[in-house]
């Protein structure tokens, strides 16, 4: 039987679950096989609520569930077709932002992008396309930053540091003009580990590490097998 010590009640979507105390809405969809999707969410790392992809109701507001603290009694809708749509919405916006082409992007099948925009069943964005001019940079020894492809999640800027904590990845510029770098001068020295991680981390193609990418060739790949999202709700 269950262990309900430390965990508080709590009804999303209508289905009562059982939340750890002290977790947040989208780590307490998770641990009970509801998938919300993350994008500057990243497990390990400090939410920081600005992608807004993870947005939930509660009490009819839109709230950011990977900074929303589960409490007692809480109702939460995060599978409505008006969520579904906000967040396909984000989806759309992020495509045509950037200059996404997944069939030349080494990162096809396992793009967390790609996958979202399958699982929300996007055609055409509602939004016009702004084909940004954006260069690739591939002055580094290791790594391609492929700023067309960049959603400025910040998982790069908050997962790839050295050991004394200085980071390789950080903002530059502003307002549509901004873009994050690597530092010239730290990532001139990056391990070939940290490199691949940071490729990993990157739910886009936005990061390449220079050489052999990725193991798994195109159509073998984990979205191209099942919907993203689905590893979560199979556990259910
Ligand atoms: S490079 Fe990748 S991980 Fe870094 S901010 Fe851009 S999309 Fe996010």
């Amino acid at each position: 039987m269950e262990n309900l010590e430390n965990k508080i009640k709590i009804n999303l979507d209508g289905k009562i679950i059982y939340a750890r105390k002290g977790s947040t809405i989208v780590e307490a969809a998770r641990e009970n096989g509801i998938y919300i999707p993350t994008f500057c969410h990243f497990e390990g790392t400090d939410p920081k609520a600005c992608c807004r992809i993870c947005s939930v109701k509660i009490n009819n507001r839109l709230m950011t569930s990977c900074t929303t603290p589960v409490t007692a009694g809480m109702e939460i809708e995060s599978n409505t077709e008006e969520l579904k749509d906000f967040r396909k919405s984000i989806v759309e916006l992020l495509f045509v932002s950037g200059n996404h082409f997944c069939p030349t992007c080494e990162k096809s099948g396992n793009c967390e992008l790609q996958a979202l925009a399958y699982r929300f069943k996007m055609l055409v964005p509602r939004f016009p396309f702004s084909f940004p001019r954006k260069e690739a940079d591939a002055s580094n020894p290791k790594i391609i930053k492929e700023q067309n492809r960049c959603i400025a999640c910040k998982r790069c800027i908050k997962t790839i540091h050295d050991e004394q904590g200085r980071h390789y990845f950080a903002y530059k510029n502003r307002g549509q003009h901004l873009e994050v770098v690597l530092d010239p001068v730290l990532g001139a020295s990056i391990s070939d580990a940290l490199a691949k991680r940071a490729m990993e981390n990157c739910p886009v193609g936005s990061i390449l590490y220079k050489g052999k990418g990725f193991d798994q060739p195109i159509g073998t790949r984990k979205y191209d097998k099942q919907p993203i999202g689905s590893e979560i709700e199979n556990q259910s």
